[in-house]
């Protein structure tokens, strides 16, 4: 593989000293513009703060829109496991029916993808799932915080952070040499908790037993596929579809014939709003973790490397896709899982599937524990029990051992295995939209994020229109 080699040895360089340009002081600043970000910043700005959000890359939704991770997979309770082969095609069958746990910015941005034709509407038919058009979605998300007030700033890599008289000075990394952004509360929402790590915030990663994480997955999107041919295919072999994954006697002959070595146990693809449209997430690269550079380059080369194998097997192997191909990749490989903060509470996956509920509740979930194999092929979904959630205290969001910084989205604080259940994206926002909501509570008060009221925090999310089950 074209691939420059992990040094065996770690050898290290001191940087000379620079100057940084000084390009802003707020009172809110929101590191990532994924999911959790997006909550973040509207959340602080509609409590009425100043608040920032910082970027790396030139657009808004993280996952969502840079890993084509393109459908919200159900927040709505869930009724029992059904599995009815062929029944509702494309979409999955096993969440849902049941009420929304989430709302706030969530529901908003949800009713927004919708009247601009970039989504399909939560319902029985897709499952409580919702696939939606990551290029809606990018400008959608952007036109929604830009009324409520956020400024932003793209292509910026946060690489450290230092407390500078009773403030916090994070430095990015730009095209215009370093910059600096002031903040009294910086949000980490980088999914890797990047920032909260450098402030000192202890961390975790992977599971007990060997550290492994999930795996990583390029996500892809095929175009120009017959989906009546492809139901009438499953209509005939009503057991090689389940839902949104299957095709296992397809693959069985390309695999025989050496056309396909598949990293997963089945093919896994999801229908967008877009008729003749899928996307597919059936790459897997494994003992790769997205916090290490060199692991992240094999992934990108690896995962691209499946993806055509993948792409060309549907096209020759499964009714429907004789005309499709692949429009698009993610702009990066998608990484499910890295560093887990850790807050004065670590949520646990008997906490989710008992429905734990907490005093401190910011935010709800209701989406199974979800386990990707971290050593090859095979995936667990373990559900919660029906018409049931479960909650999120605001200790998960506040790292013990730092002030004034708070964590969202998928690296708050939890174990391993809630952590592949909490890291749904309308969760991940909903964290968010908390983080933020807490971090406007403590400026506004003179307070410091770990010395805030959650009861405060929790009028303030519910005068936005959150969910909190009270
Ligand atoms: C393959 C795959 C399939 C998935 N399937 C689903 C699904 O079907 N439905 C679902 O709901 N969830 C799904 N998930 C989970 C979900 O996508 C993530 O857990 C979720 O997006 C996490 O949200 P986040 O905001 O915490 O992080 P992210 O979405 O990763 O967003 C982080 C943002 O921060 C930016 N950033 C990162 N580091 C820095 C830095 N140092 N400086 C500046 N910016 C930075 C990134 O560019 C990004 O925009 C899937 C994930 C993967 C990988």
């Amino acid at each position: 593989m074209p691939l420059l080699e992990k040094p065996k040895e770690k050898h290290t360089i001191m940087l000379p000293p620079r100057m940084a340009q000084i390009a802003a002081e707020t009172e809110v600043l929101v590191i990532g513009g994924g999911p959790a970000g997006l909550g973040a910043a509207y959340g602080a700005a509609r409590a009425g703060a100043h608040v920032i959000l910082v970027e790396r890359y030139g657009f808004l939704g993280g996952n969502a829109t840079a890993a084509l991770v393109m459908p919200f997979v159900s927040y709505h309770t869930q009724v029992p496991h059904r599995e009815e082969p062929g029944a509702e095609i494309l979409y999955p069958t096993d969440h849902g029916p049941g009420s929304p746990v989430i709302a706030g910015p969530l529901a908003e941005l949800v009713m927004r993808l919708v009247k601009a034709g970039g989504a399909v509407p939560p319902s029985l038919k897709t499952g409580y799932t919702v696939p939606f058009d990551p290029e809606v979605f990018k400008f959608v998300a952007t036109e929604m915080l830009d009324e409520a007030g956020v400024r932003f700033l793209f292509h910026s890599f946060a690489g450290d952070i230092f407390s500078d008289d009773d403030a916090w000075a994070v430095v990015f990394e730009t095209k215009s040499g370093p910059v600096v952004i002031r903040a009294q509360v910086v949000i980490d929402c980088t999914g890797d908790g990047d920032i909260a790590s450098r402030a000192g915030a202890s961390c975790e990663i992977g599971r007990a037993l060997d550290g492994l994480v999930q795996p990583m997955t390029l996500y892809f999107r095929m175009t120009d596929m017959e989906k009546d041919v492809f139901e009438a295919y499953v209509k005939k072999h009503p057991d090689q579809w389940k839902g949104v994954h299957g095709l296992w006697d397809l693959i069985e002959a390309a695999e025989r014939s050496g056309d396909l070595d598949l990293p997963r146990e089945d093919m896994l693809f999801f229908g967008t709003p877009h008729e003749k449209e899928v996307a597919i997430n059936s790459t897997r690269v494994i003992k790769v973790l997205g916090t290490d550079v060199w692991d992240l380059t094999y992934a990108e080369i690896r995962s691209r490397r499946q993806m055509r194998m993948i792409a060309a097997f549907l096209k020759k192997y499964v009714p429907g896709f004789e005309k499709a191909y692949a429009v698009q990749s993610g702009t990066q490989v998608g990484v499910r899982e890295t560093r887990r903060v850790v807050g004065g509470y670590r949520l646990t996956s008997d906490d989710i599937l008992h429905a734990h509920k907490f005093e401190d509740v910011i935010a709800r979930g209701t989406y199974p524990i979800d386990m990707h194999n971290p050593e090859g092929k095979g995936t667990v979904l373990v559900f919660l029990p029906p018409g049931e959630s479960y909650d999120i205290p605001l200790r998960c969001l506040q790292p013990k051992d730092v002030d004034n910084l708070l964590v969202a989205g998928r690296c708050i604080s939890g174990t391993h295995e809630a952590h592949s259940s909490y890291r749904a994206m309308s969760i991940c926002m909903a964290t968010g939209h908390a983080a933020g909501s807490c971090a406007a509570v403590a400026v506004k008060n003179n307070l410091t994020t770990l010395s805030v009221r959650y009861q405060d925090v929790q009028d303030e999310l519910i005068r936005q229109g959150a969910s909190l089950g009270r």
